[in-house]
């Protein structure tokens, strides 16, 4: 049983010393509570809970704490990917509700399993979600200084339960300061990807992170078995070859964990219930 979580990139937003310290602290507490879950729990479960408590804490641009759209509204997307099913589900630009990863698990169940928008808003709805508001001083604070254009801070989790299943989940609130109806690609299969081999999770620019395919291009590389050091190797540096801007977490079945970074420096955090390592 193995998990690894991130929590995006430190450069997002307006950082200091004390933020850093927080969401280290943050990683450290989410980390070993996913833990503890994922000893009772699938994998699915699992990244499902971890992303939840992710997008509830403030810090990360995710649920709580997302950052603002251009036009002064909140848009989320988020997407599970159960590697033992291979089914992907996802939302895209769903609005005013505290976790958009749960209504991508409920989807999972759903035939149509990706849904952008006011179809995201209205299935949610159905099934008794309630309204919420995920924004935050701060992040109002950083929309008016127009400062969160740089924003980058994604979270999201690779799980390897006791039954040998692996799941992907990934959760944001968008690059910052987008021209509304942008698609992030963290509930596309570039952001977030998952099978009977391979388990992988990204943040950073999503154009970059589509344009390469990356974490549907790790596990496809595993799966044709390139090692996850290999395969993390040969797709960053397809990334760099375009100048991208991204970064990603990884689990094989073997449970060999593996992350990269095209720039300095994601935050993230690795526990296989004997080592616990935060990153960053
Ligand atoms: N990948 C996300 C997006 O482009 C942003 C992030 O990772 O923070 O929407």
């Amino acid at each position: 049983m193995k998990v690894l979580i991130h929590g995006g990139f430190f450069s997002e937003s307006s950082q200091s010393d004390g933020i850093k310290t927080a969401k280290q602290e943050a990683m450290k507490r989410i980390i070993s509570l996913t833990h503890n879950y994922l000893c009772n729990h699938s994998a699915r479960e699992t990244v499902v809970y971890a992303v939840r408590l992710l997008e509830d804490d403030p810090l990360f641009n995710a649920g709580t704490g997302s950052q603002i759209q251009r036009d002064g509204v909140i848009r989320m997307s988020a997407s599970v990917m159960d590697g033992q099913s291979k089914k992907f589900s996802g939302v895209i630009n769903i609005e005013g509700l505290k976790n958009p990863i749960d209504v991508a698990a409920l989807l999972q169940n759903v035939e149509d399993r990706v849904l952008g928008a006011e179809g995201a808003n209205a299935f949610a709805t159905s099934k008794g979600i309630e309204k919420f508001s995920t924004e935050t001083p701060q992040r109002r604070k950083e929309f008016e200084e127009k400062m969160a254009s740089n924003g980058i801070g994604t979270v999201g989790c690779v799980a390897l339960d006791a039954n040998g299943n692996l799941a992907a989940a990934t959760s944001t609130g968008g690059k910052g300061f987008e021209i509304p109806g942008r698609i992030s690609d963290s509930a596309t299969v570039a952001g977030n990807f998952a099978n009977d081999n391979c388990a992988v999770s990204c943040t950073g620019v999503g154009e970059d992170i589509v344009s390469i395919a990356v974490a549907a291009k790790i596990v496809t590389r595993v799966t044709d078995g390139m090692n996850i050091q290999s395969a993390f190797n040969c797709t960053f540096s397809e990334l760099k070859g375009i100048d991208g801007f991204a970064g990603a977490i990884g689990i094989d079945k073997r449970g060999n964990m593996f992350w990269q970074e095209s720039h300095p420096k994601i935050v993230f955090a690795a526990f296989d219930g004997i080592n616990l390592t935060i990153f960053k």
